[in-house]
């Protein structure tokens, strides 16, 4: 069943929300903004929003570029992302948000995947009290020990993009992991979603590595480059570029 099949509990409305919020700033508000930088200006937005150019810090350094004028709303990916993760049709790990697009005189939808920036400064790690959420000191990527959360669900309060979700089956707290524990850890190379997604809508790679695709297309200075709620100072992991 396609996830958009299931009911909307109150946690998917709540992340299924920021697509209302976004369609909101685009008419001025500024809870949920995508700020674009000229293509001349690439070094200093990633710089601002990202890792220091040229020195991502982890070995990979796992990032991920979404090509906004692809994705086509299959939904494919949050099926993958929900059977490869065992997400629970309450829960999400990935959304696809939706905001009115102008192509010359027609009225179209763009679709943008939504899921955890794998924040360089998060922080959902800074106000755990147990140390359930940590950054991976190699790859940079914030896990949850399902084992030592106690479910205060103060991460959830603190992530500026509700990327998390309370799993009650486990009893703790869940949220992408750019599927670190169902597939990278074990040597799988791409993420459920990216490897599903029939319109290439997502890039996947390390930083870190000066010849991967992932590395030459967020430094090509043509290419704007977008981070979500640059403003709050968490330095996401995930770009939007065009195409
Ligand atoms: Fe933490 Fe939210 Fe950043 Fe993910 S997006 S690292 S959950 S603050
Ligand atoms: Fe969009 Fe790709 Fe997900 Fe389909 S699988 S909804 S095209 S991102």
């Amino acid at each position: 069943m396609s996830r958009s099949a299931h009911p909307l509990p109150l946690e998917r409305r709540r992340f299924l929300k920021l697509g209302f919020t976004i369609t909101g700033i685009f008419l001025g508000g500024s809870l949920l903004s995508l700020v674009p930088e000229a293509a001349a200006q690439n070094r200093n937005i990633l710089e601002k929003i990202g890792p220091v150019v040229g020195s991502y810090p982890y070995k990979p350094h796992y990032s991920m570029a979404i090509r906004l004028n692809r994705c086509i709303d299959c939904e494919l990916c949050l099926d993958a992302c929900a059977s490869n993760n065992h997400v629970p049709t309450y829960g999400y790990r990935l959304a696809i948000l939706h905001r009115p697009k102008q192509i010359g005189h027609l009225q179209a939808t763009e679709f943008l995947p939504v899921l955890c920036n794998q924040c360089n400064n998060p922080p959902c790690v800074k106000v755990c009290p147990t140390k359930a959420t940590i950054k991976d000191k190699t790859t940079g990527i914030i896990l949850t020990d399902d084992k030592l959360c106690i479910g205060c669900k103060t991460c959830m309060t603190a992530c500026p993009y509700n990327a998390r979700y309370f799993n009650n089956e486990k009893h703790a707290v869940d949220k992408c992991d750019f599927c670190y524990q169902s597939r990278l850890s074990g040597g799988t190379v791409l993420p459920a979603c990216v490897e599903a997604c029939p319109a290439d809508v997502f890039l996947f790679g390390d930083l870190a590595d000066k010849e991967s695709a992932l590395y030459r297309l967020l430094h090509t200075q043509e290419n704007k480059i977008w981070a979500l709620r640059p403003e709050t100072g968490s330095l996401p992991n995930v770009f939007y570029v065009e195409n």
